[in-house]
């Protein structure tokens, strides 16, 4: 034991799989404590964290009134009990998701993962529908399981080629590098419309199960449609009763600051959303609320042991409260607008930016080669290692791996909003300069 413990821990990281895994940097971080918005490494180094575990921690870390909600339920000595049994916290849970989420006579349920959540989306709609076709978005991200791996429209996170879905990709969230060019927003709008009606009618055989859709595209680099695509993409769906499925794994509980759900910008309300990672603020937890009566048609009871389970559902219900006794969201719409319009400040005098977008605190800064729409991945490198010199952690993403990912616990201050500009802008520079 004394020997390994001399080892350095990335030359053990091989016991994990998959192995070949990309961590992040050069040199991996372990954060070994965290508080608030910073995280702290096993080398004492604390950070500013503006990626918050890929948008997991909604409120930070080390918040007292969720630490303490989580240590009354373990005090009961319940970790878990069958899910057979009644657990109250979970019911409670579950009348407040459906309540919030303004589908009417809505139904949740319970899993582990947005992974779980949309697995369970893509049962439910194929199910009631008596159909395994799907529509999903190009550059998508809904999981890498055997079902959502085929709804995962992003080259880089497409690993296998086996899913039992058969599946259509429609344009509408990529618009930077839309092949409809830079169009207003009508007209795009209206040239994804005719490309979902000339999908459906050429690639399915029409009686589809579902459409699945990110209002703001996550790990396809926080780019989205303009408000109102889903909206006319629903009219289109409505006509054969497809079923829209909204994924709010990444959008939901506030922080695109303007709503709740990130698809409320579309002045659409889905058939059913699923929803995971800010929920749990770091607990495993993930769920899927649904139209009561698409939900009836549902057979399984769950999908595993453990979905909606007394700790992940005490602890949801703790981040619930405080997520709207704080007013997170209208945090999320202020904080959002200050690191947006910094942002768009740095990229006005540093042509390595070629787009700024996003909404709330979820944005995305496109690196290009300077004068070009070129993807450029290797500023994108840059900015992430010279951000960390400078204590902030970013993340990195979208389909060429050349978007900066912004999206820090939606309690972040004015004060961390400048300090996390002052690191983007010496890192931008810096990646610019070696253009
Ligand atoms: N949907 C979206 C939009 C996501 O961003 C992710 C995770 N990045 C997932 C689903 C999968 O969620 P999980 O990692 O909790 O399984």
């Amino acid at each position: 034991m004394a020997d390994t413990e001399q080892v350095p821990l990335i030359d053990r990281h091989r016991a994990v799989m998959p192995n070949w895994l990309a961590l992040y940097y050069a040199d991996p971080i372990e954060v070994a404590s965290a508080s608030g918005r910073h995280v702290t490494d096993a080398g004492g180094t604390t950070y500013l964290d503006f990626f918050a575990g890929i948008l997991t921690n909604a409120i930070g870390y080390d918040v007292a009134e969720i630490s303490d909600a989580i240590r009354r339920q373990l005090d009961t000595g319940v970790l878990h009990t069958s899910t057979l049994y009644l657990i109250r916290q979970q019911v409670e849970l579950a009348e407040r998701i459906a309540e919030l989420s303004g589908i009417p006579d809505a139904k949740v349920f319970f899993t582990n993962s947005g992974t779980e959540a949309n697995e369970t989306a893509l049962m439910l709609a194929t199910q009631h529908r008596r159909s395994n076709q799907v529509l999903a978005l190009r550059n998508s991200y809904h999981g890498r399981a055997f079902g959502t791996v085929g709804i995962t429209g992003n080259r880089g996170w497409s690993t296998s080629s086996l899913s039992p879905v058969k599946v259509s990709y429609v344009h509408g969230g990529y618009r930077y590098r839309s092949p409809f060019g830079h169009l207003p927003d009508d007209e795009y709008i209206a040239a994804c419309v005719a490309d979902l009606r000339d999908i459906l009618e050429t690639t399915t055989s029409g009686d589809v199960a579902c459409m699945i859709v990110e209002p703001i595209q996550g790990v396809g680099g926080f780019s989205s449609a303009p408000d109102g695509l889903f909206r006319e993409f629903k009219r289109v769906l409505d006509e054969t009763g497809i079923l829209l499925v909204s994924d709010e794994v990444q959008t939901g509980w506030g922080r695109t600051g303007e709503h709740f759900w990130g698809i409320s910008a579309h002045g659409v309300t889905p058939d059913a959303m699923t929803f995971a990672k800010g929920l749990g603020n770091g607990l495993a937890i993930g769920g899927l609320v649904a139209r009561g009566e698409v939900m009836d048609s549902f057979t399984a009871n769950s999908i595993s042991t453990f979905g909606g389970n007394p700790v992940a559902t005490a602890g949801a219900s703790a981040v619930l409260d405080y997520l709207l006794d704080n007013d997170l969201q209208g945090n999320a719409a202020k904080l959002g607008d200050r690191l947006l319009d910094g942002l768009r400040g740095i990229a006005e005098d540093n042509p390595v930016v070629g787009d700024v977008r996003g909404k709330g605190l979820m944005i995305g800064v496109e690196l290009v080669e300077p004068g070009s729409t070129t993807p450029s991945p290797a500023a994108a490198l840059t900015v992430l290692e010279e951000t960390r010199k400078h204590g902030l952690l970013v993340g990195k993403g979208g389909l060429h791996n050349n978007v900066i990912r912004l999206a820090p616990p939606m309690t972040v201050t004015e004060d961390e909003v400048d300090q996390a500009l002052d690191a983007l802008h010496r890192a931008i520079a810096t990646a610019g300069e070696a253009r």
